[in-house]
C-alpha cells in the first residue's frame, strides 16, 4: 500500500476553498464495501466483551465515534488528556464530551497521567525535555500516554483504534483484529479502518457532517501533543509533524508498537 502523502490542493464541492474537506474527501472505488465492512468490525468488538475506543480526536477517531454513534454499540470511549494538547484539540473534546453525555451506549472518560510523576519528571529534566532524545522522548510519551493508557485498558476484551496501513511504513501491515494482546492483556485490538484511505475518511466526515480538529486545516494530517506536532508541507510523509526531529523509525509513542504495553522501558 502507498502511504499518505501530503496533497496538494483540490477543491471539492461544498466545502470551504482551503479547507482539509476541500483537500481531501474523495469517493473512492470500493469504499462502501469497506464501510460496511468497518461496520461488522465495530459489531464483533462490541461482541466481545466490555470494548472500548481510543481516541485521539484525529479525524479517523471522530469517523469511527460516529460510526458507534450511529449503530449504538455499547463501546465507550476514552481520550488521553496529556496536558499537553493543543487548545483547538481540547474545545473538540469539550464538545464531543458534551455529545456523548446524551449518548448512554458510549460515554466519553478523559485519562489523565499521574500528576506527581509529570511534576518530578519536568523538575527533573526540564519542559523540553522530549527533544534532547529519543529516550527521554519516549520516557514523556510512557508516563503522559502509556501509564494511563493501562488504566484505560484494564478489564477491557476489545479496543478499537483509528490506525490505517497507509499512515506510515510502520502501519503498513496493521490487520484489522490484532490478536498480539490477547495471550498476555486477554483483549483484541480492532482496527476497523486498517485498508481506508486518507480520502475515504474524509468523504465519510463530509457525507455525515462530523466535527473534526480545526488542525487539519492547517495543515496537521496527524496531531499529538502541541510540542510534539508541526504542519506538513506537499510531498511530506503522512506523520512528518510528528516527532519531527526524530528518525523516522522512532517515530512511535508507545501506544502501537509492540511488546505489549507495560513492558517498554
Ligand atoms: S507526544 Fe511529546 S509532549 Fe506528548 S507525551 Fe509524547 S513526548 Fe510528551
Amino acid at each position: 500500500m502507498t502511504h499518505s502523502r501530503f496533497a496538494a490542493p483540490s477543491p471539492a464541492p461544498h466545502s470551504p476553498a482551503g479547507s482539509a474537506l476541500a483537500r481531501y474527501a474523495r469517493a473512492e472505488p470500493g469504499f462502501e464495501a469497506r464501510l460496511a465492512a468497518t461496520q461488522a468490525l465495530l459489531r464483533q468488538a462490541a461482541d466481545s466483551g466490555p470494548a472500548v475506543q481510543a481516541s485521539s480526536l484525529g479525524a479517523e477517531d471522530m469517523v469511527l465515534t460516529d460510526l458507534i454513534n450511529r449503530l449504538r454499540l455499547p463501546i465507550g470511549i476514552f481520550v488521553l488528556d496529556t496536558g499537553l494538547l493543543h487548545p483547538q484539540t481540547l474545545a473538540l473534546l469539550q464538545r464531543l464530551s458534551e455529545q456523548q453525555a446524551a449518548q448512554a451506549h458510549a460515554p466519553l472518560t478523559i485519562y489523565r497521567p499521574r500528576q506527581e510523576a509529570v511534576v518530578a519528571f519536568v523538575a527533573r529534566e526540564g519542559d523540553e525535555a522530549m527533544r534532547r532524545s529519543v529516550a527521554l522522548r519516549k520516557a514523556c510519551c510512557a508516563l503522559r500516554k502509556l501509564e494511563p493508557l493501562e488504566r484505560a485498558l484494564h478489564g477491557q476484551a476489545a479496543w478499537v483504534t483509528g490506525l490505517r496501513r497507509e499512515q506510515s511504513e510502520a502501519r503498513s501491515e496493521v490487520p484489522p483484529i490484532d490478536t498480539s494482546e490477547r495471550a498476555r492483556h486477554g483483549r483484541l485490538k480492532f482496527n476497523p479502518l486498517a485498508d481506508w484511505s486518507w480520502g475515504d475518511v474524509w468523504h465519510y466526515i463530509r457525507r455525515h457532517g462530523v466535527a473534526y480538529n480545526p488542525l487539519h486545516d492547517q495543515h496537521m494530517p496527524s496531531i499529538g501533543c502541541a510540542p510534539c506536532t508541526r504542519a506538513i508541507t506537499a510531498g511530506e510523509p503522512f506523520r512528518a509533524g510528528r516527532w519531527w526531529w526524530e528518525d523516522d523509525a522512532a517515530k512511535e509513542c508507545g501506544l502501537h508498537v509492540k511488546p505489549p504495553i507495560g513492558e517498554h522501558p
